[in-house]
């Protein structure tokens, strides 16, 4: 019998982030490493899929997701961001954003056509280029403050480009792409007839006067988008797997194709907690935002006296921080060291990068989406740490 692993999965690896919550666990560390809360989920949206399932809402739900979220997703975004999305045939709701960029690519993007990533990046965007037979290509963001240029763009895209993937808020670095640098994007986008995937799920979690801004918002820009957005962060659900994808009905029907045999639909009592909790209006997002903020103050107060010198993410809700003054090599034995010696679990920066980038062994990454015990607790034992 032939066992060995498929050549597209022989080209990557296991999730470091999913592997360090495993490691955490081991150790007995505290898991400051794969971004999920520790605390509960507010109370309406539990009650809303309790109801659902008590209401027998227990089968499958329509392959592109219930009308219900549907229709909230539609007036979500019509409300926030004034972009208006047909219900019927351009919005499809996907098991978690993860599902959702997977779909997205492998229902737009053809065999050794390029996408563009900047690095460092979300894990997941590299095997899901592999999966979906795409060419990577990267724009290095620069540190310490990750910032790119018109340059950069210029020596990336060309006519084989399909797409460009945006995070933003951007996990790991919490950038918060600015108007300047979509409007930048867009022209390349326009000029090279390029598709734009966004990857928006950290949107409500802000801490700058810097707003989050669709490049969909953009003229020329809603036909050539695929908005990817989720419940998982804005509503601290992320096992329930809801995602949601916008998009053109060009580009939503190959999309919903891939989606349908990929996973059928994504649980159906949740998708209707989700509907109702979506239209639960702005000052959930604003008491998010200030939830977040005083998480995220705690954290950069807390690691940089003890000598990291990172910079203040401007969204999401982690830090990545290099640790030069700490006399470790590279990342991962400095990752060890803060597991094993410190008792607390981080993501070592490596694993959003190339194997062969540059800058790959200079960064850890703390989230701080936990409760304020649990950083607390992180704290005091950064305090053994010494330079
Ligand atoms: N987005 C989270 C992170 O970067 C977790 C994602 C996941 O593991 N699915 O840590």
């Amino acid at each position: 019998m032939k066992i060995n692993p498929s050549n597209k999965a022989n080209q990557f690896e296991e999730s470091v982030i999913r592997e360090m919550s495993r490691v955490a666990k081991q150790y007995n560390a505290i898991n400051l490493a794969q971004g999920f809360p520790d605390f509960p989920a507010p109370d309406f949206i539990k009650k809303y899929a309790v109801e659902a399932i008590e209401a027998d809402i227990n089968q499958y739900a329509v392959t592109w997701g219930s009308q219900s979220i549907r229709e909230a997703i539609a007036d979500k975004y019509s409300n926030l961001y004034n972009l208006k999305y047909n219900p019927e045939r351009e919005i499809t709701v996907c098991c978690g954003s993860t599902e959702s960029m997977i779909a997205s690519l492998m229902g737009t993007v053809n065999e050794g056509e390029e996408i563009i990533i900047f690095e460092p990046f979300y894990e997941n965007y590299g095997p899901d280029a592999i999966l979906s037979g795409a060419k990577p290509v990267f724009i290095n963001l620069k540190a310490p403050d990750f910032t790119f240029t018109e340059d950069d763009l210029k020596k990336v895209f060309n006519k084989n480009t399909k797409a460009i993937i945006i995070n933003t808020p951007h996990n790991p670095t919490g950038k918060v792409f600015s108007y300047q640098e979509l409007l930048l994007i867009a022209k390349y986008c326009k000029e090279f007839d390029v598709l734009a995937i966004t990857d928006e799920i950290y949107e409500h979690i802000l801490y700058t006067d810097k707003p989050h801004i669709p490049i969909a918002t953009i003229e020329g820009m809603k036909d050539r988008s695929i908005i990817i957005n989720g419940i998982s962060k804005t509503f601290s659900v992320t096992g329930w797997r809801i995602g949601y994808i916008l998009a053109a009905e060009s580009l939503s029907s190959g999309i919903r194709k891939v989606h349908d045999f990929l996973t059928v639909g994504a649980p159906a009592p949740l998708q209707e907690g989700a509907a109702k909790a979506l239209r639960v209006g702005n000052d959930y997002y604003l008491q998010l935002k200030d939830f977040y903020f005083r998480r995220r103050d705690m954290m950069l107060k807390a690691l940089r006296d003890v000598g990291f010198s990172c910079i203040a993410p401007e969204g999401a809700y982690y830090i990545m921080t290099s640790f030069e003054n700490f006399g470790f090599d590279n990342d991962i034995k400095f990752t060890e060291h803060l597991i094993k010696d410190i008792g607390i679990a981080v993501v070592p920066g490596s694993s959003f990068y190339r194997k062969d980038a540059e800058d790959k062994s200079k960064f850890v990454r703390f989230c701080f989406c936990k409760k304020e015990d649990t950083l607390n607790r992180a704290i005091e034992k950064l305090q053994k740490l010494s330079k």
